[in-house]
């Protein structure tokens, strides 16, 4: 085949993007040893949390029980068992009126936004056309590709507070926000990547409002927040209701190999769902579902993660701005966002004498991966100029490799700022 041409769909999905050379970068660096991987989204290996997958995955051997999640196709909405115990947990925890027909599993929350994203728009019968609204920008890297026509999202700039010389935070700019009515939902995640911006309670309220007028549902992106894996370091109260979809990943738990995803959402989207997975995929991946029940029925997963989880990505984002502070020093501009949650320092360069791209290029050649800001902001009316200054840090993987991460990086900042001695 010489000449072989692929459909508007695979063009699209295809093309070089932002979340591919994320994906080929990661592979490279966690296979070549030799880069410090302060690029991708891989979560940490806790010794503690190791330990606890390998006992249930012994458990599950010893017991037999591995015998069905390996030789049976469990139903598209997910297995009965971990969804009862999801929600059961969701009711005990937070009060939350759900039951089993409101949880639906996916393969991971990168397929739910796929298939959720292109659930609520796109084009419509009758020709209209309805697009995802982001009232947050920047937001996650992952999103950027996922719908299947043009103009498939609409984004809102951010309101920029500084607090102090070396800190600085993005809030929801509601004097500009409009839900218009070509807006089939709103998506935030919260804790943000790339920021490590939590939402407060008052602007997801506020959302909550917003789409409440035009009846439309908020998309609350869990993937680092409560219950689990609750990587937030900010008192914030989760929510939910009808009019809202809550999506939450085992992948930040340490388990990204399983893929396993719950979305949380009234009853005929959770029926959408599990018919888009029959026919994508027949079902889910079960391992992780069969992993986890036992730990939500005994709530012992909530136990690892406030005591051992949390605290142990509090302890790294403390070590990594330390190291950030170190390796870029006095002598030029720079600012961190706020670290609220998550596992990332979203770090600006005012004066920085180079694009995004070309800042990853040489970061690159030093040895230590990052992402550029640019990636992060897509849907917008306006070019924004925080999108060329400014980049990505993930604290998650071995001291030793941020620390030299840090350093290099430092080093290379240095340099471009023309400040080769300190
Ligand atoms: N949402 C956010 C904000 C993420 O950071 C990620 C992964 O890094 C995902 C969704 C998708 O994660 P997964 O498909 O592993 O559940």
């Amino acid at each position: 085949m010489k000449d072989i041409s692929f459909s508007r769909f695979g063009t699209r999905l295809s093309a070089h993007c932002g979340i591919i050379e994320l994906m080929d970068d990661l592979g490279e660096a966690m296979t070549s040893g030799d880069l410090a991987m302060m690029g991708g989204g891989n979560p940490a290996v806790i010794p503690e949390v190791a330990t606890l997958w390998r006992k249930r995955l012994s458990e599950l051997v010893e017991s037999g029980g591995i015998d069905a999640v390996l030789g049976h196709y469990d139903p598209p909405k997910g297995n009965s068992r971990t969804t009862a115990a999801l929600a059961a947990l969701l009711r005990r925890e937070y009060g939350w009126p759900v039951s089993a027909e409101n949880i639906v599993v996916t393969a991971g929350g990168q397929t739910a936004f796929f298939l959720l994203f292109n659930l609520l728009a796109g084009v419509f019968d009758g020709g209209g056309h309805r697009r995802i609204l982001l009232p947050l920008m920047p937001e996650y890297i992952g999103y950027a590709n996922l719908g299947l026509c043009a103009d498939f999202f609409r984004a809102m700039p951010p309101r920029i507070t500084g607090h102090g010389e070396r800190r600085f935070k993005y809030e929801i700019d509601f004097d500009r926000l409009e839900v218009a009515s070509d807006v089939g939902a709103v998506c935030v995640s919260r804790p943000t990547n790339p920021t490590g911006n939590v939402l407060s309670d008052s602007e997801i309220e506020h959302l909550r409002r917003e789409c409440g007028k035009r009846d439309i549902p908020l998309i609350i992106d869990n993937a680092y927040g409560a219950p689990f894996p609750g990587i937030v370091f900010e008192e914030i109260r989760p929510v939910w209701d009808e009019g809202i979809i809550l999506t939450m990943s085992l992948s930040k738990l340490g388990l990204p190999g399983v893929r396993t995803a719950f979305l949380v959402a009234e009853p005929r989207i959770v029926r959408a769902m599990a018919a888009l997975n029959a026919v994508t995929a027949l079902s889910n991946n079960n391992l992780g579902q069969a992993l986890v029940a036992p730990l939500l029925e005994s709530g012992e997963l909530l136990r690892i993660c406030r005591e051992v989880i949390r605290p142990f990505y509090e302890a790294k984002r403390r070590r990594a701005l330390a190291w950030l502070e170190e390796g870029l020093g006095e002598a030029f501009p720079w600012r961190v966002h706020e670290s609220e949650g998550a596992m990332f320092l979203w770090v600006e360069f005012p004066r920085l004498p180079a694009s995004a791209a070309e800042l990853y290029r040489e970061l690159k050649r030093e040895g230590v991966l990052v992402v550029p800001g640019h990636y992060f902001f897509y849907g917008l009316e306006e070019e924004h100029p925080h999108a060329e200054r400014c980049v990505r840090l993930t604290f998650s993987q071995p001291d030793a490799e941020v620390q030299r991460g840090m350093a290099l990086f430092g080093r290379t900042l240095r340099r471009l700022h023309g400040v080769s001695h300190r």
